[in-house]
Order: structure tokens, then C-alpha cells, then sequence
């Protein structure tokens, strides 16, 4: 490109300014950085799923509103009977058609920090400013501060990761109960772990009218088809359906996502073998020196090593074993790294290379 002043003459400074967001080569790698369910399913129900899609209509396009997988999605989630639900080409998505739906200039969108990297990313894409509440030492929520921070800056969004990722704790109940009063905009409880954490803010969608809650099938096993669910009242849903692009979920995700789930029972096998590993995993991490571990509700443990993280990151990939290095964040995630709950033999693989 010879004429590099027109890119930045016409592309936005704060555009200009970010890394596109980075996904490792895993290839030939224990792949424990990106809390995918190691679990495929078995090979009849393979066949059966393979039989199913030979006769989706390819030469037409998806059902745009993709009505018969929202009426299982709402019935497999227990969405409130009279809430409804929004899909979205994964839950990344979603937050980018909430925030599209609110950027005025000025607007600010509010999180506790350290969290999901893709609030602010997509804050940043639309022009919103983004406010991060640090976390309390013990990774709860600073409720003193959250409070003070949403008075001042009046967010137009709170996104609120339930369990938190990259901490794995699930915030105290009273107090995202005060922040749904307090806020003046929306408050997003983001329930991407739900199968881990098994709690959930779903049924309270009635009594907060900014109440938005989202789900992913990403964490569960199906992170290929992507498809986030965004869960709320339909008068909510109906203006963020107007940013959504026309046919944003693909047909193989369509009858993909409606065939697991009704073999959702796999899923919650898998899932419930998951939270039995993560308990082994943690003890097992517990017991070494130079590690401290913090429990989680998520499928992904944050620890911290005694040895400088990048080094010991470094190390784990030379042995085979990609996690994920957190500690370029510095404070308090200084010398934290994070490794998703894999099978057994996989788990076994990492904490020997460790
Ligand atoms: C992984 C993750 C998501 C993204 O999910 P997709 O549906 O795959 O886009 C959303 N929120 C949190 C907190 C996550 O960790």
C-alpha cells in the first residue's frame, strides 16, 4: 500500500489504534485456551445429525426469524412464558446489536474489569465510550464503587459476565440485584457458562424492566455453529431485531442447534462431566507450589504462577499444551494464566507439562 495517509485520513483513530482480535495457531496443540467443550458426540447420533442436514434446503435461505429453533430455545432454557428471545450469529452478536441500538454520542457502556474483552471491543466499534469498574481483590464486585461509577456516568449498558470470565466467579446476588435497581440503562447479566455454573437470572426478567439476559451454546459443545440467545422482553427485542442483519443465523446452524437440542441430554452429560473434572483439576492445581488457584463456576480456571507467566505459557506450548496467558493485562491479572476444563487425559497432559 503506497498511500498509507487515505487509511488513516478515512479510518476512525480508535479503530486504527486496535488489534484485531487474535486467535493463537493451535494446530497440533492441546487445545485448552478458548473453553471449548473437548467432547464430540457418538457416532450414531452423529449419523442421525448427518442424516438430518441432507435435507436442509440450501438453495434457499434460512427462515429469517428462525421461529421453530427460538420456540425450543425458549422452552430449553425456561424463558419466562411471556419473554422472548433474540438469536444472534454467536453472542458477540448480540452485544454489538445492543450497543448499535444505544450509541448516541457520549453514550458510555459500564463492566466490572477484568472481564469479557468484547465489551469494550465492540463499545469501541460503535463509538461508545467504555467505563470498567475494577474488581474487588477477591474478584467480586466493588458494589461501592459500581454504584458511585453508574451515578456519575449514567450508563446507557452494564454488562455483567455471569460467571465472569476470565476470574470464574459468579458475582454476589444482592448486589447485581441493587445495580438492576440503581441503573438508569440496561443491565446485560451475560450467562455464557451457564451449564457450569447452573444459576441464573432468567426467571427475574419479569420484575426489571432493563433486565436483558444471554446465553451461547458456544461453552456447551456447539461453539462451530455459533448462536447466542439474548433473553427479554419482546418490546426490548423488537428494536435490536431491527439492527439484526437479515438471515444472521445459517440454515446448518438453524437444524444443527434445533437437532442438539433435543439431545440435550448429551450435552448435560457432557457438561455435568465437565464440573466433575474442573473440581479434580482444582485440587489437582491447588496442590502444586508456586500455584494459586481460585475456584470458578465457569469451564476454566484462573491461576496465578510464582515463575513469570509468559515464560511458564511459553513453556506449556513447547510441551504441547496452548492456554491462555493473561498477564500482558498486568495488575491484578499480573502472572495469571487460564486453562479450560479438558478431558481427563487432557487435564493430565497439562498439569504434568506444568
Ligand atoms: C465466550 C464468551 C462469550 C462469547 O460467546 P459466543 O456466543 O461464542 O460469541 C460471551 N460472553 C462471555 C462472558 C464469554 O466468555
Amino acid at each position: 500500500m503506497k498511500d498509507k495517509d487515505l487509511i488513516t485520513s478515512l479510518i476512525r483513530p480508535e479503530i486504527h489504534a486496535l488489534q484485531a482480535y487474535h486467535v493463537p495457531d493451535s494446530a497440533g496443540l492441546i487445545k485448552l485456551d478458548a473453553m471449548e467443550n473437548p467432547y464430540s458426540w457418538p457416532e450414531a447420533l452423529k449419523q442421525e445429525w448427518l442424516e438430518m442436514l441432507r435435507d436442509v434446503p440450501i438453495n434457499r435461505y434460512p427462515d429469517p426469524s428462525a421461529r421453530s429453533l427460538r420456540a425450543q430455545l425458549k422452552q430449553s432454557l425456561e424463558v419466562p412464558a411471556d419473554m422472548d428471545v433474540l438469536l444472534g450469529n454467536g453472542s458477540d452478536e448480540l452485544i454489538q446489536l445492543i450497543l448499535l441500538g444505544v450509541a448516541r454520542p457520549g453514550a458510555v457502556v459500564l463492566a466490572p474489569t477484568p472481564t469479557f474483552v468484547m465489551y469494550k471491543m465492540i463499545a469501541t466499534f460503535v463509538g461508545m465510550r467504555f467505563v470498567g469498574v475494577p474488581l474487588a481483590t477477591d474478584f467480586g464486585l466493588d458494589l461501592a464503587a459500581m454504584r458511585a461509577t453508574i451515578q456519575q456516568h449514567q450508563p446507557a449498558v452494564v454488562f455483567l459476565a455471569y460467571p465472569n470470565n476470565p476470574t470464574g466467579n459468579l458475582f454476589d446476588e444482592q448486589a447485581i440485584e441493587t445495580l438492576l435497581r440503581e441503573s438508569p440503562g440496561l443491565v446485560v447479566v451475560d450467562e455464557a457458562y451457564h451449564a457450569f455454573a447452573q444459576r441464573s437470572f432468567m426467571d427475574r426478567l419479569g420484575q426489571h424492566d432493563n433486565l436483558l439476559v444471554m446465553r451461547t451454546l458456544s461453552k456447551q459443545g456447539l461453539a462451530g455453529l455459533r448462536l447466542g440467545i439474548l433473553a427479554g422482553d419482546p418490546a426490548w427485542l423488537a428494536e435490536f431485531d431491527k439492527l439484526r442483519l437479515p438471515y444472521n443465523i445459517n440454515s446448518l446452524t438453524q437444524a444443527s442447534a434445533g437437532f442438539a437440542l433435543k439431545h440435550k441430554d448429551v450435552l448435560d452429560e457432557q457438561a455435568t462431566r465437565l464440573r466433575a473434572e474442573r473440581a479434580r483439576l482444582l485440587q489437582d492445581l491447588a496442590a502444586l507450589s508456586g500455584v494459586q488457584v481460585w475456584p470458578s463456576a465457569a469451564n476454566f480456571i484462573l491461576f496465578r504462577t510464582a515463575k513469570p507467566a509468559d515464560a511458564v505459557f511459553t513453556a506449556l506450548r513447547q510441551q504441547g499444551v496452548l492456554i491462555k496467558n493473561l498477564s500482558g493485562a498486568g495488575g491484578v491479572l499480573a502472572n495469571c494464566l487460564r486453562v479450560t476444563v479438558g478431558t481427563p487425559e487432557e487435564n493430565a497432559a497439562f498439569l504434568a507439562a506444568l
